[in-house]
């Protein structure tokens, strides 16, 4: 039994707005948006974070990162630009411990976010 809350959202135990799927991924509008567009792009597999899905599966990483860029397309932000983060254990601040991308744009982006 998984106690991850995306690991539910991706089973649909818990509710999202589905932006964008794919065979490796959803990407879902963050419930607390720190921007006008603010997208997580979220692989269906769990790994925790990024250290660890680089090392288990580095070409997954790459189709996410495309993922990010077919998001960013689809948002309308892909011309003015955006920003593609993703958060690292303790110090990184990561809160949900499932590797996920922030996407984030609409606004010119001046600080940290997210
Ligand atoms: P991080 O701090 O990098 O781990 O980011 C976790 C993100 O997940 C935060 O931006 C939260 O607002 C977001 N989040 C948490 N729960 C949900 C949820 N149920 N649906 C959408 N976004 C969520």
């Amino acid at each position: 039994m998984c106690d991850c809350i995306f690991c539910k959202i991706i089973a649909g135990e818990i509710p999202s707005t589905i932006v964008y799927e794919d065979a490796d991924c959803i990407a879902i509008r963050d419930i607390n948006p720190q921007a006008p567009t603010h997208v997580l792009v979220i692989p269906r597999a769990h790994y925790a974070n990024l250290t660890e899905a680089a090392a288990a599966d580095p070409a997954l990483v790459g189709r996410l990162m495309r993922a990010c860029t077919e998001v960013a397309k689809r948002e309308g932000v892909s011309e003015d630009g955006y920003r593609v983060v993703t958060n690292i254990g303790v110090n990184g601040a990561q809160s949900v411990q499932h590797l996920h991308l922030h996407v984030l744009g609409g606004v010119k982006l001046t600080e940290r976010m997210a």
